[in-house]
């Protein structure tokens, strides 16, 4: 059985109107997709963000196999992805066939290393996709000048990074395309779903007509076409408005829910960053130019064994911690598309020694003060 923490990793939290905006939906009989609500979230991402187009999607795992469709990604081409993600940003290029070329993260970001980028482009390469981690910007400026002289695509995995900046410029509208994801453990929920932001209006008809099972189903109900049918590939990739509504709870109050966890990140900064650096630990690294998403808070212990010692500690006081990410080139799938170990160095030894503090929404101070003291009492 599960032992249960007195203080948890993740709890899903509710901003307070979730269940009023769902009963609406239900009342007033719009429980498909594209509906009140979702078209209120569209319009919220694309003012804020200054996108031309957000679509909501059930997942950013969806809205990343969208952009695999809408470049046409195929067998021969290749994808460029940090080792060091979640294993959507490459399973959805690899889907359509494609080559999946591992690219090792920086030291101090943990984000795509941009200065090993243009060793590894190739003739082949179509798309690169960089992951904003724990939602601190990759070095778009960089990554953006090698892939246009390359003729590469950009795809952001924005998974962590909603309402972060680079430059004073919003994480999502950097990309030719970006993903969103909304899932639970993400800063803005609705359980499971996620957006596509398409920044190439260019890319705008057809990321429609994919979403909508490859028919124009979205140009009839604008009245553009006097009937619907099928005319590209596609999936049925449409967050239904039950969801959208509850997201919308969420997403119109999104600056009191990125001020509080700002709130808990600086504190945990506070409290814990001169502890760790005289004991050879790293805290997370936010360059000047980046304004952070506060998706998480973590730690990068000196070795793997001081790693597996701090995850067991907490767990004795009832705290439940957890690492992040198994190296995509050395799972089993990676490894079958060549991925090799030593070729990623810094995402080999980061996924060994990373350690992730509870940070959710609701966490109390109380609660938060618990993990404070109880990583302050580790011995190494
Ligand atoms: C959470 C996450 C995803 C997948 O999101 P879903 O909405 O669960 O599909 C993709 N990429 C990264 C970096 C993530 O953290």
């Amino acid at each position: 059985m599960e032992p249960t923490y007195a203080i948890t990793f993740n709890r899903s939290s509710l901003s307070g109107r979730e269940l009023e905006y769902i009963f609406r939906t239900m009342t007033i009989g719009q429980i498909a997709g594209d509906q009140t609500y979702s078209k209120k979230c569209h319009a919220l991402l694309e003012q804020t963000l200054g996108v031309p187009k957000a679509m909501l999607t059930s997942s950013c795992t969806h809205a990343l196999e969208m952009c695999a469709l809408l470049l046409d990604l195929g067998p021969g081409d290749e994808a460029i992805v940090p080792s060091f993600t979640f294993v959507s940003t490459a399973n959805a290029f690899a889907l359509r066939g494609a080559r999946i070329v591992f690219a090792d993260v920086r030291r101090d970001t943990l984000n795509l290393d941009e200065r090993q980028l243009e060793g590894l482009i190739s003739p082949r390469t179509k798309v690169v996709v960089p992951v904003h981690y724990a939602g601190v910007g990759c070095e778009m400026d960089v990554i953006g000048e090698i892939a246009s002289r390359h003729g590469v695509s950009v795809v952001e995995d924005n998974a962590h990074g909603l309402f972060g900046k680079f430059r004073g410029r919003w994480l999502g509208s950097f990309g030719c395309l970006a993903t969103q994801s909304f899932h639970e453990t993400k800063n803005i929920t609705c359980g499971e779903g996620g957006a596509l932001l398409v920044n190439d209006v260019r890319l705008t008809s057809r990321a429609e007509i994919i979403r909508e099972k490859g028919t124009d189903r979205s140009r009839f109900f604008r009245g553009e076409v006097d009937k619907y049918t099928w005319v590209d590939l596609g999936s049925s990739y449409v967050m239904s408005d039950v969801l959208a509504a509850f997201l919308y709870a969420q997403l119109e109050v999104w600056q009191e829910i990125q001020a509080r966890r700002q709130s808990l990140w600086e504190h945990y900064d506070r409290e814990l960053r001169e502890w760790a650096e005289g004991r050879g630990i790293r805290c997370p690294a936010v360059p000047a130019h980046c304004q952070q998403s506060y998706h998480m808070y973590y730690l990068v212990l000196p070795s793997a064994e001081q790693r597996e010692a701090l995850l067991a500690h907490l767990r004795t006081r009832g705290i439940l911690s957890v690492f992040h990410y198994v190296p995509l080139h050395l799972s089993p799938m990676g490894q079958r598309m060549g991925g090799r170990k030593g070729t990623c160095p810094v995402s080999e030894q980061v996924s060994e020694r990373l350690v992730r503090l509870p940070f959710y929404n609701s966490l109390s101070r109380g609660d938060q003060d618990r993990v404070v003291a109880a990583v302050r009492e580790f011995r190494q």
